[in-house]
């Protein structure tokens, strides 16, 4: 085959490529905020909804992070996104194993609940990130249809970003966007610790 053939081949390519890419653009016209649930057992759920916010607040946008679970860890991009004016709010109890009383869970997870309900009214928020936000569902701290309720009720231009496993099926179904990290390995079941900057 001469180079040119290639070529022309190559040109043919891209044009169908490009014929495709130019429709699905043009279909592509509504304009609204969506729900984005990044979910599965690999490792870069939270680093994806925190990259996000980052990318939003980049553009001058403003956003807001609820953080359910982990309220005892020392988690790096909070440190940052206060100082770009985030809202954040974070549970206050550590992990639910550590803690073992449902009771003092359920408080934890409704006070943070409470200050999302907030950020979930507030039209000004372009992005909320509502991680580990699953198992609080999942674990019945706070009621699906509850849930459902109020990102159903959201600002029309707001997106909302829920990360974490296990996600109820009727909060998956009103996801607009969902991305399942498969776990093809960790370092942590090598026995390699958890390191700041890297895992928090
Ligand atoms: P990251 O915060 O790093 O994006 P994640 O949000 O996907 O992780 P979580 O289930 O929230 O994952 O767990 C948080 C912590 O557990 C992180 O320190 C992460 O490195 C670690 N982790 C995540 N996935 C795995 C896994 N498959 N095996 C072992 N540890 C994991
Ligand atoms: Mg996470």
């Amino acid at each position: 085959m001469t180079s040119s053939s290639t070529d022309d081949k190559y040109k043919q390519r891209m044009q169908r490529k490009k014929e495709h890419i130019d429709k699905k653009i043009a279909e592509a016209n509504e304009e609204r905020g969506i729900i984005i649930l990044i979910t599965g057992n690999g490792k870069g759920k939270s680093t994806s909804g925190f990259g996000t916010v980052l990318r939003c607040v980049g553009h001058g946008l403003k956003a807001g992070v609820a953080q359910f679970i982990k309220g005892k860890w020392d988690c790096g991009e909070r440190n940052i996104l206060e100082k770009l004016g985030v809202d954040f709010h974070v549970m206050g109890t550590g992990f639910t194993w550590d803690t073992q009383n449902k009771e003092l869970d359920t408080q934890a997870a409704q006070e943070v609940w409470q200050e999302t309900r907030k950020m979930l009214s507030n039209p000004e928020l372009t992005l909320v990130l509502l991680d580990e936000l699953t198992y609080i569902a999942r674990y019945g701290y706070i009621d699906t249809d509850e849930i459902i309720e109020a990102l159903n009720n959201r600002p029309k231009m707001q997106s909302v970003i829920i990360t974490g496993r296990g996600c109820p099926q009727p909060l998956t179904d009103i996801a607009d966007t969902i991305s399942e990290i498969k776990d093809v390995r960790h370092a942590y079941n090598s026995g390699v610790k958890a390191q700041k900057g890297i895992d928090w």
